[in-house]
């Protein structure tokens, strides 16, 4: 795996599986280990996003941050990914989820001064549904307000 660094952009996804509305740790555990072994299958060397946050707001490490992730086609270089488990096309995500992602996204743009205009979702780097209507729609809705995630 390349070295991550530097930091420039954050980008948001759903894991786009079946709707999952479990909170307890055993659960999450073996939903983020499907995901873990999925990518270990296409021969990536990790779970490609390097957080993953869980129905009840608990923010899980995924891929070390020393390590560059494989969450967008192409435009991986520099750029951390978060997952928020459960599928928002289907789904809403949790209130308890999207306060975790939102305090994560605004300590992780502190933390390497990566400006509002290189937070994104999946969706806007390339065509896909990912991170799911409901959670693009909330991203659309908190930019309006002049907040984030
Ligand atoms: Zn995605």
């Amino acid at each position: 795996m390349n070295r991550l660094s530097p930091v420039r952009y954050i980008t948001v996804h759903h894991d786009g599986m079946h709707p999952f509305f479990d909170t307890d740790q055993r659960a999450t555990a073996a939903r983020i280990e499907a995901i873990r072994r999925a990518h270990r299958l296409r021969g990536w060397g990790d779970i490609g996003y390097h957080y993953v946050v869980d129905r009840a707001g608990r923010v899980w490490e995924g891929r070390s941050l020393r390590y560059q992730g494989a969450h967008v086609k192409n435009h991986n270089y520099a750029n951390i990914g978060i997952v928020a488990l459960g599928n928002f096309d289907r789904q809403q995500p949790s209130q308890a989820q999207l306060a975790s992602m939102r305090q994560l996204v605004s300590l992780l743009m502190d933390r390497y001064h990566v400006p509002a205009s290189q937070v994104s979702t999946h969706q806007e780097w390339a065509p896909t549904a990912c991170p799911g209507r409901y959670r693009q729609q909330f991203m659309n809705t908190t930019r309006r307000q002049g907040r984030l995630g």
